[in-house]
């Protein structure tokens, strides 16, 4: 099977009934992006820059970051990059900004809310770096943990003030795509507005969070992993939704590990889903199966089981038998 997965990994992930999925893939580091080719990658849809702020003394700089990007885009050539915006606090630490001792860190000040409270020092290099960055390849920027309009709102004019502040200054800057995660379950009931009145054009379900939120169990806490399943028919429902609304819209994708379970992959395409970050190695597996399902036939079933299926377990049965059937 082993073998199966590598040959299919540079083949394109049609459906049978002929339905592109996009695969793109999730990395944490530099040296990764010069083995997305070799691995079928096509392109970055959670490039996580966190390794590029830890570990120092100070943040890095728009020149620093400017490097990296442009590095990353003649790498990448026509293929996207998607840069995640530092996602900091929660369980996440950082060694130059102290951060507040919360009696709720996973419900506090961390992602979108720690970078606009540290706007000058987090964000507004790296969307200065970004849009120059993005004259040389396909850039888009993505915000995580968002939770309402006024975040995407704030976001857009962050990034129009800059390219304005760039362009008097004689800085050329290019097309760069916005996008946010949703890992709340606000973010999922708001998913058309946030697109609309951000101007976003993509949306990426970071389903590891959107998990804990919508079970209200710490992803991190071993006493409640027993609760903690992408696949309990309130997340899938959920997501279900957020689809529904994103749809037509902007371009709706998967960048938690969940992408990458076999069992969720067709319940997640059956929603609507279109495109799938996950680890490298995972490619050739992902577009494998991908290959052996016919959408036109699971879409309703895929809307009727999740409605219909108390439980995970019930959902997982029709999944298995659904692989199963079909090699
Ligand atoms: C997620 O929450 O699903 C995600 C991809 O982000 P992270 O795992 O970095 O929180
Ligand atoms: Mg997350």
């Amino acid at each position: 099977l082993l073998e199966a997965f590598s040959r299919e990994s540079k083949l394109e992930a049609l459906t049978l009934d002929g339905h592109k999925v996009n695969i793109y893939c999730n990395i944490g580091n530099f040296e990764e992006l010069r083995i997305l080719d070799e691995y079928g990658c096509e392109g970055v849809g959670l490039f996580r820059v966190e390794f590029a702020y830890m570990q120092r003394s100070s943040p890095p700089t728009e020149e620093e970051l400017y490097e990296l990007f442009s590095k990353a885009a003649q790498i990448l050539g026509e293929k996207p990059l998607t840069v995640r915006a530092p996602d900091i606090g929660g369980d996440k630490p950082i060694p130059f900004i102290e951060l507040p001792n919360e009696a709720n860190p996973q419900l506090g000040l961390r992602g979108v809310r720690l970078l606009f409270k540290y706007e000058d020092l987090l964000l507004v290099p790296l969307v200065r770096a970004l849009l120059r960055a993005s004259v040389h390849g396909k850039l888009r920027l993505m915000l995580p943990m968002v939770s309402t309009v006024d975040e995407v709102l704030y976001f857009q004019e962050v990034v129009e003030r800059e390219r304005k502040n760039l362009e008097s200054s004689g800085v050329r800057t290019g097309r760069l795509e916005l996008g946010v995660m949703i890992e709340t379950p606000s973010a999922a009931l708001l998913a058309n507005d946030l697109i609309e009145r951000g101007g976003l054009s993509f949306i990426s379900f970071g389903t590891n969070d959107l998990t804990q939120y919508v079970l209200a169990a710490d992803r991190g806490n071993s006493l409640v992993s027993y609760l903690y399943d992408e696949l309990n028919p309130s997340v899938l429902r959920l997501i279900s939704l957020a689809a529904k609304r994103a749809k037509g819209r902007a371009e709706i994708e998967v960048c938690g590990e969940v992408a990458s379970k076999p069992l969720a992959i067709p319940l997640l395409i059956g929603l609507g889903v279109e495109s799938l970050s996950v680890s490298p190695q995972f490619v050739g597996k992902v577009k494998y199966i991908i290959r052996r399902v016919t959408l036109s036939k699971i879409k309703g079933e895929v809307e009727n089981i999740i409605e219909v299926a108390k439980t995970n377990i019930d959902i997982k049965k029709w999944s298995e038998a659904l692989l199963r059937s079909s090699g």
